[in-house]
């Protein structure tokens, strides 16, 4: 039988997938092209909150849960508030992002979406071949956002950021829902980075989050340990009910994940390394990424790898290093960084869009001992990059 032919295969409809066939759906270029999106599941149901940072207007601001100007960062001794300026922090719905991308693209005659589990892919001559449980596809160029096998994180910097969130509603009115809390490290896991997360949607309803950036999971009685005290000790709330639950582990590591893209096959999200090793963010970096690759097709390249720049890898493998062989020094590294910095400038160079002189102050601000010694064995281990 012959096997459905596409010019362009998406498999996955998470983030990246559909960040990326959403690109491709706007730009007329690809009109005639047949593309395929894959997914195993269909999502009906799955509700996870994607936050992330943005100036003014966005092109997800119809479908956005809620939006923020003001935040603020606590630790034991203080609470410093981050002036966003002309930035806004924004959360979405997965579930509504989801239906929004899969409903625009259908009006597209040329975009299919099929559920169906992909087993493997391989390349025969200039064509990719994508086995799946249902039948085979062939396709010029695959993107593909499932994690590899083969990744072995040993002789890399790593750690993960886990965590377990709940969206509570309250009977009282208890949250100042005009302001988010990037981070609390007031109800703290000795030793280890760990703090809360609060995105307030309204008056009495908030998402609360247990965060750790850390080598090793917690069980997850952990985090329902330090939620629940959390939102007795410190947000005073006794009569609640949960409405939602998210977990969560996301790698932050300088793993070359980019390294299993090849000719035609290019690795998407988590797979491709669209995590920011020094964050875990990564649904804004999924936005500018895929328009990367439009540009790139458009171009008519083949071996597509969408790299950090130099500086920001060194930058993230520094930071993350201090977490990883200082892993109680967390709370001290980012209120340096939060208290010495504007809250435009950090989101500037974490975005990867910074000027020397901020990225200057943002080293000089993170100062201190550890920061040095990871500085120091980072110059001695090479400054090469992978
Ligand atoms: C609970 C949670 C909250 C998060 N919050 C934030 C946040 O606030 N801000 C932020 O920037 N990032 C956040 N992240 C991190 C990040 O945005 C996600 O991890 C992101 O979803 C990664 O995108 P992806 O496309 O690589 O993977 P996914 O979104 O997981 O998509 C992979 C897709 O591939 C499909 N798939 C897998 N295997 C196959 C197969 N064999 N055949 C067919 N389909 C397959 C899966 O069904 C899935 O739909 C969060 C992550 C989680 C889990």
């Amino acid at each position: 039988m012959k096997k459905p032919y596409f010019k362009y295969i998406i498999i996955g409809a998470g983030t990246s997938g559909l960040h990326l066939i959403k690109s491709i759906s706007e730009d007329k270029f690809f009109r005639k092209e047949k593309i395929l999106l894959i997914d195993k599941s269909l999502k009906k149901n799955e509700e996870k909150c994607y936050s992330f940072w943005e100036k003014g207007k966005g092109k997800w601001d119809e479908i956005i849960t809620k939006s923020w100007s003001n935040g603020c960062f606590i630790c034991k001794d203080h609470v410093i508030n981050l002036d966003l300026k002309d930035y806004k922090y924004k959360m979405i719905k997965s579930i509504d992002f989801h239906k929004h991308v899969i409903k625009s693209i259908s009006a597209n005659s040329n975009i299919e979406f099929i559920k169906d589990d992909v087993i493997n892919i391989r390349k025969e001559n200039n064509q990719v071949i994508v086995v799946a449980n249902k039948t085979n596809y062939m396709c010029d160029h695959v993107f593909d956002s499932r994690v590899s096998n083969n990744i072995n994180l040993n002789n890399h910097i790593s750690i993960k950021q886990h965590f377990k969130g709940w969206i509570i509603k309250t009977e009282a009115s208890k949250f100042d829902s005009k302001t988010f809390t990037i981070m609390d490290y007031r109800i703290r896991d000795t030793e280890k980075t760990a703090f809360t997360y609060v995105l307030p949607i309204s008056n009495n309803k908030a998402l609360v989050e247990y965060t750790y950036f850390t080598k090793e999971l917690v069980e997850s009685k952990e985090y329902d340990l330090k939620l629940k005290k959390y939102i007795k000790d410190i947000l005073n709330v006794n009569n609640y009910s949960i409405i939602n639950e998210e977990y969560g582990v996301i790698p932050m590591t300088n793993y070359p994940f980019f390294n299993h893209t090849t000719d035609r096959i290019t690795k998407i999200g988590t797979a491709g390394g669209w995590v920011k090793p020094s964050t875990g963010y990564s649904f804004k970096n999924s936005e500018r990424n895929s328009k990367k690759i439009v540009r790139q097709l458009k171009k008519g390249v083949t071996l597509i790898k969408v790299k950090s720049k130099l500086k920001y890898y060194h930058m993230d493998k520094i930071f993350l290093d201090v977490l990883e062989k200082n892993n109680w020094f967390g709370e001290k590294l980012f209120s340096l960084l939060f208290r010495k910095n504007t809250t435009n400038k950090i989101f500037e160079f974490l975005d990867e869009k910074s000027d020397f002189f901020s990225e200057l102050k943002i080293i000089k601000s993170l100062f201190s001992i550890h920061f040095v010694k990871s500085f120091l064995r980072h110059l001695f281990t090479g400054l090469k990059a992978n």
